[in-house]
């Protein structure tokens, strides 16, 4: 059998940061907001005894929850992140953790110099992490492909977004390889010209799980925008520079699309296989 490389391992491309830099972020962020949060408590102290003698004991339990919470997220988003293990109810907090942190640790990665595009990469790293951590698998029609337009060659004239299959696969660019994957393991493959029309896919759709591929920028707001839908991101490769004649490493998105699609779904044994599926569209 054919090998594939590790579906993690495209993020080691151009402008991937570490997973350090994330649980590094994460743990002064998780910081910050105790000390934040502390603050709270401790400035108004000596004013609540005027209000009524349990006030402060009261705002003190509150802030105390709320740094337990805090806490839980951060340990369970580290644990989680080097160990593939949950804490209990994290799975809930996860969302609560990717939407609060990602802003948070890129207004801190601002104070401390670390380009945006760098938190962003270190963020998908984890995400992806996450998501391999939750070990499902998918059948085809619950999987979707989404690739943002700059993949087209920028001499190509044919329409793509309406409907990818117009391409007429000259190879010249990205579509035709990721066509033949798509028909290959029979997932749909969908073009989006930005958020708006991604958002409409997705609704449209309603897949279990995307693969998109797209720059840092893109696929952190797509991570955030579609929680709880879980997103395994690959970062696409800019030769020409951004949004020109962009590329994807197909054999990691193949080597995604093998690690979540159901192995009776692989096309070697779908030949041995009654299983019927549905034609893509
Ligand atoms: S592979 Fe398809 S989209 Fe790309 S240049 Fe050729 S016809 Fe156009």
């Amino acid at each position: 059998m054919a090998s594939y490389p590790n579906p993690q391992k495209e993020l080691s491309s151009e402008e991937t940061s570490s997973k350090g830099l994330f649980l590094g972020l994460v743990a002064i962020t998780c910081l910050f907001l105790c000390l934040f949060l502390v603050s709270l408590w401790i400035v108004p102290y000596y004013g609540f005894d005027a209000i009524h003698p349990y006030a402060k004991w009261i705002a003190g339990f509150v802030v105390g929850v709320a740094i337990i919470l805090v806490l839980w997220a951060s340990i369970g988003l580290l644990l989680n992140a080097t160990t593939g293990k949950y804490l209990p109810f994290f799975k809930k907090l996860r969302g609560v953790s990717v939407k609060l942190f990602l802003p948070v640790m890129t207004l801190i990665g601002r104070i401390f110099g670390i380009s945006k595009n760098k938190i962003r990469s270190s963020f998908i790293r984890v995400n992806n992490e996450l998501v391999l951590s939750e070990a499902k698998t998918f059948k085809p029609d619950e999987m979707l492909m989404l690739m943002p337009h700059c993949l087209q060659s920028s001499r190509c004239k044919i329409r793509l977004t309406y409907n990818v299959r117009n391409c007429k696969r000259c190879g010249k660019c990205s579509i035709a390889g990721l066509l033949e994957l798509s028909d290959k393991y029979n997932i749909h493959l969908a073009v989006a010209t930005g958020g708006t029309i991604a958002r409409r896919i997705v609704v449209e759709r309603r897949p279990k799980l995307i693969l998109a591929v797209a720059c840092q920028r893109d696929l952190a707001s797509g991570i955030q925008d579609t929680y709880p839908l879980p997103v395994f991101g690959i970062l696409n490769l800019r030769p020409h520079g951004p949004c020109l004649d962009t590329l994807v490493p197909l054999d990691h998105l193949e080597a995604a699309i093998r690690r979540f699609i159901d192995s009776r779904y692989y096309p070697e044994n779908v030949d041995k296989s009654p299983i019927s599926l549905p034609p893509i569209h």
